[in-house]
């Protein structure tokens, strides 16, 4: 079972189906619903996708797709389209166990960020910056 939720708490999801398309998106869409430089994505059954708290609030990001969010501390969260009826994309690093999923591939990455390429040769802390 993968389970997963929002920073708050408040929208808590779960499904027993089977994930697939496991990827990194570097599209611009994703970046800015993201705050992020890149967001990580699984999909799962659509079928299989039980909200088990809350309630995940949608916002139209295009003709084609809606994007799930949760209304109170704004965790991205769900990716629906309407022409792959069957399938719910879901944030990767919602996942209470990220670690689960890793990335197999990478999508858009005529739009990626340069830095991100060289991100892991920075110098690192393993907590806060002192
Ligand atoms: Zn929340
Ligand atoms: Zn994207």
């Amino acid at each position: 079972m993968l389970r997963g939720g929002c920073l708050c708490g408040a929208v808590r999801y779960e499904s027993d189906g089977a994930p697939f398309h496991q990827s990194v998106c570097h599209c611009s869409m994703c970046r800015r619903a993201g705050g992020a430089p890149l967001v990580a994505w699984f999909s799962v059954p659509r079928a299989s996708l039980r909200i088990v708290a809350g309630e995940p609030a949608w916002y139209r990001s295009s003709a084609k797709a809606e994007r799930g969010f949760c209304p109170t501390c704004g965790s991205p969260l769900f990716f629906r389209s309407s022409v792959l009826t069957g399938e719910m994309d879901i944030t990767t690093a919602s996942l209470d166990d990220p670690a689960r999923l890793p990335p197999r591939d990478q999508i858009y990455t005529a739009a990626k960020i340069p830095w991100v390429a060289t991100m892991e040769s920075l110098p690192g802390f393993a907590e806060a910056r002192s």
